[in-house]
């Protein structure tokens, strides 16, 4: 008859050490299988990784395996301490299934830690009897060892985003390498200040940040500063998406005033429900909502006004050449300035100020995939919901790097899919 004990043995062998017998637990929820080491073998000094001579044994603990047809399993071992000299201390010895700080075996936590990009956090937990704090244990664990084993080699560009968290009240940096070939998660900042953005050029060393050719950011001032100290030979390019969600915002907020003062005046409310009427591209709208539009458009609001603006200005992007885009920009500037509409004409104003940034869009368009910055923010987004229980930073931090970093994994004895 194929054992348990035979089964382990397959999947999860580790020399110098044997699994002994394996049995139900008294309430026969769980199966407990006995872990000791082998006869000869020295234990492995958890500081120097080397062997040494034994010094006493510490009382059994519990490490979990995967759950198995239903039963939660877990391997019984007693660690040994070991008296090192090299280390001149007393020292628990290492062992191979687990990391010596946490309860869960290193094969339980990839498995978890795969499960928890695909479910939500939570999920994973009830799927597998498990709590909420286990798992974020499981994803720390192979986060850290994905970071310190990552391999970042030549990046050719970043992008520089910026995304709200804690109820919109605090904000994180993200960068992300977006060569054609690469995309992924690269750091990330606590605030969007200088401070924690210079912890970026830190951590990539002075080697790698040298060689970027390209860096997509948003306009917000600490961004540019940081980009033009460090990446003085790159081609700095403000992004096509950042751009467009500040006009959106502009006009967001020229539609939230008036309708409040049309309230005030006790006008007729012909903005209600207009707002995603006016966000959303007019391709991208339903007949219905085609009509109302329409509809909409024939008052003379500064809403409208906005909006047309707003419209106007995604010809734009259908340039190929820097010149002619220069001017179709310049002349939209001028046009916006004259709209007295103040939100807009703050718009304008800055984009007037970066200008050549926005121009290297058109530089960078053919080596650049566009719309490569906005996809990733979209993914961070449903990640960071996906990470419920907690929103602590550190948590948001895991989450982001374990589903966007494309990290390498902890070597498995076994692929426990
Ligand atoms: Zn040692």
């Amino acid at each position: 008859m194929l054992q348990l004990i035979t089964i382990l043995n397959r999947c999860h062998r580790f020399p110098g050490f044997v699994y002994q017998q394996a049995r139900f637990s008294s309430d026969h929820k769980s199966i407990e299988i006995a872990v000791r080491p082998r006869k000869g073998s020295k234990a492995v000094c958890s500081r120097c990784h080397q062997p040494a001579p034994g010094y006493d044994q510490l009382a059994e603990r519990r490490f979990e395996f995967i759950p198995f047809w239903g039963f939660l399993v877990f391997l019984l071992y007693s660690m040994r301490r070991v008296d090192c000299r090299r280390c001149q201390a007393v020292v628990v010895e290492e062992v191979p299934w687990g990391d010596g700080k946490r309860t869960l075996t290193k094969a339980y936590m990839l498995f978890l830690a795969r499960w928890a990009r695909r479910l939500s956090w939570k999920e994973t937990a009830e799927a597998f009897r498990t709590s909420w704090d286990k798992v974020f244990d499981a994803v720390e664990h192979v986060v850290t060892w994905g970071l310190e084993h990552r391999v970042l080699g030549q990046i050719d560009a970043i992008g520089v985003d910026e995304i709200q968290y804690a109820r919109g009240h605090k904000y994180l940096t993200l960068v992300y390498q977006i060569d054609l070939g690469v995309t992924r998660l690269l750091w990330i900042g606590k605030e969007r200040t200088i401070e924690s953005f210079q912890g970026f050029f830190t951590a990539m060393g002075k080697d790698v940040i040298s060689k970027i050719v390209f860096v997509c950011s948003d306009m917000w001032e600490p961004y540019l500063k940081l980009i033009r100290e460090h990446c003085s030979e790159a081609l700095h390019i403000l992004d096509r998406f950042h751009i467009v969600a500040n006009m959106n915002k502009a006009l967001d907020n020229v539609r939230a005033e008036e309708t409040s003062r049309m309230k005030r005046e006790g006008r007729a409310p012909v903005l209600r429900k207009s707002r995603w009427l006016l966000l959303r591209r007019s391709e991208n709208l339903g007949t219905d909502q085609h009509f109302r539009l329409r509809d909409l458009l024939r008052y003379n609001l500064k809403t409208v006004r906005a909006y047309l603006l707003k419209e106007a200005f995604q010809q734009l992007w259908e340039y190929s050449s820097p010149a002619w885009a220069g001017k179709f920009l310049d002349q939209w500037c001028r046009q916006t300035m004259r709209s007295r509409i103040e939100p807009m004409k703050k718009i304008a104003r800055s984009l007037r100020n970066h200008r050549e940034l926005i121009l290297n869009y058109f530089r960078a368009q053919k080596l650049l995939s566009s719309g490569v910055v906005e996809g990733l923010n979209n993914k961070a987004k449903v990640t960071m919901r996906k990470s419920y229980g907690f929103r602590t930073y550190r948590v948001l931090e895991l989450a982001l790097y374990h589903s966007l970093g494309k990290l390498p994994e902890p070597d498995s004895t076994h692929d426990f899919f």
